[in-house]
């Protein structure tokens, strides 16, 4: 069974002897209820370190709805095993207190703050940045693995680690979908099945979207019982995606795709 580290002092000592023998450290931080998708940032983190620590923890301060972080679903036991099975050397499972205990920082996000996630859940990326920050002061990794289905948290996380300097590579990785395109989500669980085998649509609709036909895929989206909160093109920097936010089912999703 994996090495489950639940105290900040068990969590240093195994980060001070890896680091005594020279290894590097690869970070994978999740709330549980692990899927594929999560096991794609374990197995990307192990080709290019020696040794990789994922993190579980639930962070109250980034749910700006307080039903959905106690709906959240959790499944520990899983969780572990599925970490066992992918060769995961570690995992760090903190209490609320000592996370808390790490202190906090506020970032600037400017504009990245203001648009999509940070519009539609206001102090999300306050508590994201929050938890990040104390988690890579916790684990001091060398390269964290984030995966681009939350793009835009990315980008938060990217900004963070810049304007603090902590000198943690931090990598993107391709987003992973159930069979039917739905990308792969925790709160997937709480589609009922019929709506999560039907659900492929909202990834077929951004697969056909462009800019000339936006309006109509908006209207489609809406047709097919989403809630839409948005469905807007963003470029931050050479890169532009299409992404989508909405309820389906009662179960807030998001996407996004790149545009070419
Ligand atoms: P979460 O447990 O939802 O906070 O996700 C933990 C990490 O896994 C985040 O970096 C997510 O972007 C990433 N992740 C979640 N779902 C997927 C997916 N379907 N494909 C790739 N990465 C994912």
């Amino acid at each position: 069974m994996i090495l489950q580290l639940r105290t900040l002092a068990e969590l240093s000592e195994f980060i001070t002897s890896q680091k005594q023998k020279k290894r590097t450290i690869g970070f994978v931080p999740t709330m549980g209820f692990l899927h594929k998708g999560h096991m794609s940032l374990i197995n990307l983190a192990k080709e290019s370190c020696d040794i990789v620590i994922a993190s579980i923890y639930v962070n109250p301060s980034q749910f700006n709805d307080s039903s959905d972080f106690d709906n959240y679903p959790k499944d520990e036991q899983k969780d572990l095993e599925l970490l066992s099975n992918n060769f995961c050397d570690a995992v760090f499972i903190p209490t609320q207190l000592e996370i808390e205990s790490i202190p906090n920082v506020r970032v600037d996000l400017g504009t990245l703050g203001d648009v999509m996630e940070g519009r539609s859940r206001p102090g999300h990326f306050e508590g994201v940045v929050e938890i990040v920050h104390r988690l890579f002061k916790a684990v001091s990794p060398h390269k964290a693995f984030f995966g681009n289905k939350d793009y835009q948290q990315l980008l938060v996380v990217k900004k963070m680690a810049d304007s603090c300097s902590l000198s943690i590579e931090i990598i993107g990785a391709s987003i992973v979908r159930e069979p039917s395109g739905l990308a792969m989500s925790s709160r997937n669980v709480r589609l009922s099945k019929d709506i999560r085998n039907k659900a492929g649509f909202i990834y077929e609709t951004l697969s056909k979207t462009n800019l000339f036909n936006i309006k109509e895929s908006r209207a489609f989206l809406t047709d097919n019982e989403f809630e839409l909160e948005y469905l807007e093109i963003h470029s931050f920097g050479d890169d532009k995606r299409l992404f989508v936010a909405g309820l389906l089912d009662g179960v807030r999703l998001i996407d996004n795709v790149k545009v070419n």
